[in-house]
């Protein structure tokens, strides 16, 4: 197998399960960072065809934190609304381990 490791600049992949993926790394790097520890991230990845293996590092940076703010208020005022948004069913759906959340 071969592997291949890519800085966080070569991350722009755009298939759902990557950026979930790398949002989770970032929402886990902030709550680190939250406690004093400062770490490289790091997401391993086994491509479909299990020949190439591609690790991804990751930094945390200022605009991610920006984000992940911006992200858990949309939370925040989700789970604290009445209203419950429709599902939105998307190809990457299938693959995910809350499609029977969801759907079903
Ligand atoms: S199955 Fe649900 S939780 Fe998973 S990606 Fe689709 S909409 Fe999101």
């Amino acid at each position: 197998m071969q592997h291949r490791i890519v800085q966080d600049e070569q991350f722009t992949h755009n298939y759902g399960l990557d950026q979930a993926a790398k949002w989770q790394l970032i929402y886990y790097l902030w709550i680190l960072r939250q406690k004093g520890i400062y770490r490289r991230g790091r997401l391993e990845f086994i491509e479909v065809n299990k020949k190439l293996k591609r690790t991804v590092l990751y930094d945390l940076k200022n605009s991610d934190v920006e984000m992940i703010r911006h992200y858990i208020k949309e939370i925040e005022d989700l789970v604290n609304g009445d209203k419950v948004p429709d599902a939105v069913k998307k190809r990457h759906c299938i693959k995910c381990a809350y499609y029977e959340y969801c759907f079903i």
